[in-house]
């Protein structure tokens, strides 16, 4: 029995593990010329540097993609971060960390040294916790209006839910509907102890999700094969199941299964409009919206971020990340962010409101890469990337004292215009099931019904989901505790 997986993203390569892990062959295959979808990296061209398409955070509450990085011997590659550094704009900060209390106790202590928040707004947002924890977890109702008749302030609004709530689910407090957002409250900070514990890769996504991951696909008899991308699925005219997926160059690879792992929107590219017509869940998901994230990299002459991330508060930055070693480089810089070639591009870089000219890189340059993750920045397209890149720089300074003599060498601004799905109220209904009517075809993504935002972990759960709906069929029943 032969499965085809189409799309090399977390979700199919989740998909991949668990079905070659049962003997099942595998072919998986990759529109682009990397693994890892949207969590990829790619080559700057002015430094050389392996840098990833945007920051990606793993918390301690998900629990299947960690066992995902375990299983595959990865967690060495992650960096555990028991202490959150909070920033705003007059300079101050304080440090979230937990106390050995049982949850949720456990961060009362934290929430109270919140320099961000009044005694009298920590009080409202203790009591917006403590209604949403028992709130009906199935209810999607919109948020703000519900958090307003909870208590909750313009500033509390603001300053405390939109800060978790914004990057963790990517949209604003005033879009959002209550279930996800209680979902993060509740699985992240309110119900143990570890969950709101933050992994950072220490190498580029490319060699987590790329290098590593082919390794393993090598011993166990999975063909990978990048750069090859389905046009589109072939459909039995006398059943309802797939016969076959022509790629581009109009060559049709068959398999017993089909697992699809595309992004939402490519779905109504693969499958003919007379699916859509006949599968009301295939048509439900055209209803899902997407939602922007842009990630700002720069590159300073000194090290400006004195810890490996912070989190601002209220500002156009949302995460600030010191990026650590970059060993996936045959010329990697050393440990520390720093880069340290030869030869010279004399590029230009912008930085705040002049122009300097750079040499880049030479032996004799270090350079300090900060990287800066907005979400939710659909409202931002209007100043432009360029517009956008002078808020930041102009923010950095009123946040951390040494950007303000520190010298911008080289900068790059990247959006992913469809990052995430929008979660707004009821967007379940929209979310198809791994299993499908068609009786080969298997969905996977963070967009299938996962119970989870959209996120890695939505993703790895649903190539689990999905490879056990093709073991079951295959008559080779597993059961999945993805508790
Ligand atoms: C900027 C940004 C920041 C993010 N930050 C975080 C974070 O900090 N933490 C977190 O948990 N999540 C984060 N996410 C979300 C996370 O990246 C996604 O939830 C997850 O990677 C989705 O995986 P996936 O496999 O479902 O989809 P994808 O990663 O999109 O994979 C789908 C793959 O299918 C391929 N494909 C498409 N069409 C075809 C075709 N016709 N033939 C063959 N292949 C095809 C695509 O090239 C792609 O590689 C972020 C996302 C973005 C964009």
């Amino acid at each position: 029995m032969h499965t085809l997986v189409i799309g090399g993203g977390l979700a199919g390569l989740a998909a991949s593990v668990l079905l070659a892990r049962h003997g099942v062959s595998v072919t998986l295959v990759e529109a682009r010329p990397r693994l890892g979808g949207r969590a990829a990296s790619f080559r700057d061209s002015t430094t050389g540097q392996w840098i990833d398409l945007c920051q990606h955070v793993a918390m301690g509450c998900c629990t299947q993609l960690l066992q995902f990085f375990r299983s595959l011997g990865l967690q060495r590659y992650l960096a555990k971060q028991e202490r959150l550094v909070f920033l705003t704009r007059d300079g101050r900060r304080s440090y979230f960390r937990a106390d050995p209390w049982p949850a949720p106790l456990h961060l009362s202590r934290a929430l109270l040294a919140a320099h961000y928040l009044t005694p009298a707004e920590k009080f409202r947002v203790l009591r917006g916790l403590n209604a949403l924890l028992r709130c009906d977890p199935q209810d999607d109702q919109p948020l703000e209006p519900w958090l307003r008749t909870h208590g909750q302030t313009d500033r509390t609004i603001r300053r405390f839910w939109n800060t978790v709530l914004v990057s963790a689910l990517n949209d604003s407090v005033t879009a959002l509907g209550r279930k996800y957002a209680r979902k993060v409250f509740v699985d992240g900070f309110l119900r143990q102890r570890d969950g709101w514990v933050v992994y950072l890769p220490v190498v580029p996504l490319d060699r987590l999700y790329g290098d590593e991951l082919r390794l393993f696909f090598a011993r166990h008899n999975v063909a990978v094969r990048c750069q090859t991308r389905v046009r589109r699925l072939l459909m039995d005219p006398h059943a309802p199941r797939v016969v076959g997926a022509e790629l581009r160059d109009g060559t049709v690879l068959q398999a017993d299964h089909y697992v699809v792992a595309v992004p939402f929107q490519c779905l109504t590219d693969l499958l003919p409009p007379s699916v859509f017509d006949q599968f009301p869940c295939f048509a439900a998901v055209r209803q899902l919206q997407p939602s922007s994230i842009t990630s700002v990299h720069l590159w300073y002459d000194r090290p400006i971020l004195p810890w490996p991330h912070a989190v601002v508060v209220d500002g156009v930055c949302q995460w600030l990340f010191r990026r650590v070693s970059n060993s996936h480089d045959e010329d990697a810089p050393s440990p520390g962010s720093c880069v340290k070639t030869s030869g010279g591009s004399g590029a230009w870089a912008d930085g705040g409101g002049e122009r300097y000219p750079i040499r880049w890189p030479t032996a004799e340059t270090k350079t300090h890469y900060l990287q800066v993750v907005i979400s939710a920045s659909t409202p931002w397209r209007s100043i432009g990337h360029a517009g956008l890149q002078q808020e930041v720089i102009q923010e950095l300074k009123q946040l951390l004292p040494a950007a303000r003599t520190a010298r911008l060498l080289h900068s790059r601004v990247v959006t992913e215009h469809a990052a995430t799905f929008r979660p707004l109220p009821g967007v379940d209904r929209y979310r198809p099931g791994q299993a499908t009517p068609l009786y080969n075809l298997t969905l996977a993504g963070d967009w299938t019904d996962t119970g989870w935002p959209a996120t890695m972990e939505s993703a790895v759960r649903s190539g689990y989901l999905a490879a056990q709906v093709v073991l079951n069929r295959m008559g080779r029943p597993v059961c999945l505790n993805l508790s």
